[in-house]
């Protein structure tokens, strides 16, 4: 599923009223596709206009023609997170068009599968640079207008793989386990200037990160998994017997930009299905 189909929803109690975030403006990372693109539509949904970053401008630039056509504001610029200079030209951009940013969605991520046996250090390499290094260099150039507005909001999109150790996912584990150690110690370094920094953990989620891990010949050859059951054997590992949806993770990620969850920050929130209790 990619989109919330519309904007001002209101049917979820847990989420905002339409507008919450008028005046704001935010910066999602991977919004190209599945949780981000899904991040993008709910936050211009509720007022704010939306900086998307990834590397395929054609799917960016389709999500702010979606985003407008809603009577949403969004910008579309090419972002590389592994590249400092890439984030650095993200940052300037849409900080010349939209202003400096009041939220930062820390979303862009890559998952692949490698035993720590012969583990390969560019693949290693590759995970740590997007899911964490990505985020403290976004981090690193939100972090100054924040500062001096006395308010922000940084959500860094981690996993329950950030929770509890998955076998063959070492890297994209202890990436997803860093994302929560930046998220702790940046919250304490800024609850003084009204900036709250969480992470959201999600588990099975239905977009092509988790159909392409679960159809993996190598993932589910390591796994002792037939190709054609892993999906079913996945949806039955959770309690609930189903993947949550992108818009669901984009829920709470609005949820925790607004006012009333000020007194949220330096937490990691599962929305998981019950798959990790702690
Ligand atoms: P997805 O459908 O594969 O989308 C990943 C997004 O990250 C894309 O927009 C991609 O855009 C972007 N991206 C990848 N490398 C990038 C880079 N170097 N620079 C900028 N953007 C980059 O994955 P998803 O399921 O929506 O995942 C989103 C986040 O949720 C990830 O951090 C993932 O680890 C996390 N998560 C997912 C699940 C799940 O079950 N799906 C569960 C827990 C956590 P381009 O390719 O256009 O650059």
């Amino acid at each position: 599923m990619q989109s919330s189909g519309r904007l001002n929803q209101t049917s979820n109690p847990t989420s905002s009223p339409p507008g919450e975030l008028t005046g704001r403006v935010a910066w999602v990372t991977g919004g190209s596709r599945g949780i981000g693109r899904a991040i993008a539509l709910t936050l211009a949904g509720h007022g704010a206009a939306v900086a998307v970053g990834a590397r395929n401008m054609q799917a960016l630039e389709s999500l702010c023609s979606e985003i407008e056509g809603l009577g949403g504001n969004c910008l579309a610029k090419s972002l590389d997170v592994r590249d400092g200079d890439s984030v650095e030209a993200f940052a300037q951009a849409v900080t010349d068009r939209l202003g400096t940013p009041d939220i930062l969605v820390n979303n862009a991520g890559i998952y692949k599968t490698e035993p720590v046996r012969g583990h390969s250090l560019d693949v290693w390499q590759e995970i740590i640079d997007v899911n964490l290094t990505g985020a403290l260099l976004t981090s690193r150039s939100a972090l100054d207008g924040m500062i001096e507005k006395g308010w922000g909001r940084i959500i860094n999109i981690s996993s329950i793989s950030g929770k509890a150790g998955e076998a063959f996912g070492a890297a994209y584990c202890a990436s997803k386990f860093g994302l929560i150690g930046l998220s702790q110690s940046l919250a304490l370094e800024v609850a003084r200037y009204g900036i709250t920094v969480n992470a959201v953990c999600p588990g099975w989620v239905s977009t092509d990160m988790s159909i392409e891990q679960l159809t993996d010949e190598r993932w589910c050859r390591l796994n002792s998994l037939e190709p054609a059951q892993s999906q079913e054997i996945a949806r039955l590992s959770v309690p609930q017997e189903r993947f949550i949806s992108p818009e669901e993770v984009a829920q709470l990620v609005a949820y925790l930009c607004t006012d009333f969850a000020r007194g949220i920050t330096g937490q990691a929130m599962n929305i998981c299905g019950g798959m990790v209790l702690h």
